[in-house]
């Protein structure tokens, strides 16, 4: 765990050294979207179920905004790469919605270590057509929708919530609440509304339910020269 804590400090550092680009605007937590629409294309390895539920994420988000986004979502498609092969993101390699296996076919021995617990992670690109959201197999069916809305949230450039809500760094929601559509409508200039029928918890909740999922900050680098501490050559 140690270990696991240093690497990121060790990552935050370099992030935090890393000359910003105002050519290629990089998307990260707390940056809108730029652009209304937002194209991406989802893996034909997800279940007909778990495509239901997708949609469904793409389509309360985009309710929540009062439609000042949406999704234009190409369905089954298959993988781009095998994920250590796709690790620069540049401006043009768009928006890839994966369903991953926990193993070293599609992810590199060190980020299995790294990444261990994680069911969901955002790894943002350049530009507004880049960056990956990823579900790994390893995530529960009854959690499945809810790492979904989680991990879009961040794809709209949502940050963590310590309250209960979808964007808690354990994805604890249900269902996408006031905590949630009010740090939406902050990105996107709407009107926050609810969506949750059940009266809401509000408290702190200031130590994850379960251990076994937590979320990182997202914060893999976008740039192919700081892409380099993560991922092998
Ligand atoms: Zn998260």
């Amino acid at each position: 765990m140690a270990r696991i804590y240093a690497v990121l400090i060790l990552f935050m550092v370099f992030l935090s050294c890393t000359p910003y680009s105002t050519e290629t605007p990089r998307y990260e937590l707390g940056i809108p979207r730029a652009k209304p629409t937002i194209y991406i294309k989802v893996d034909k390895a997800f279940s007909q179920r778990q495509k239901e539920l997708i949609d469904k994420a793409f389509r309360d988000w985009e309710k929540a905004s009062n439609y000042k986004i949406s999704f234009q979502v190409t369905w089954d498609q298959p993988k781009p790469a095998t994920y250590w092969q796709y690790k620069k993101p540049d401006q043009d390699s768009g928006l890839f919605f994966w369903y991953l296996p926990k193993n070293n076919t599609y992810i590199p021995e060190d980020l299995l270590d790294l990444w261990t617990g994680y069911v969901g992670i955002m790894v943002y690109g350049q530009g507004e057509y880049s960056g990956n959201v990823i579900i790994f197999d390893t995530v529960r069916e009854e959690h499945f929708y809810s790492v979904a809305l989680h991990e879009i949230g961040h794809l709209l450039g949502l940050q963590h919530i310590s309250q209960y809500s979808v964007m808690h760094p354990n994805a604890i929601g249900h269902c996408l609440n006031l905590k949630d559509i009010q740090q939406l409508c902050k990105l996107y200039d709407c009107v926050p509304v609810s969506q949750c029928e059940t009266p809401e918890l509000t408290a702190e909740i200031s130590s994850p339910l379960s251990l076994s999922e937590a979320f990182p900050p997202e914060l893999l680098p976008a740039s192919p020269q700081n892409l380099s501490p993560v991922f092998p050559p």
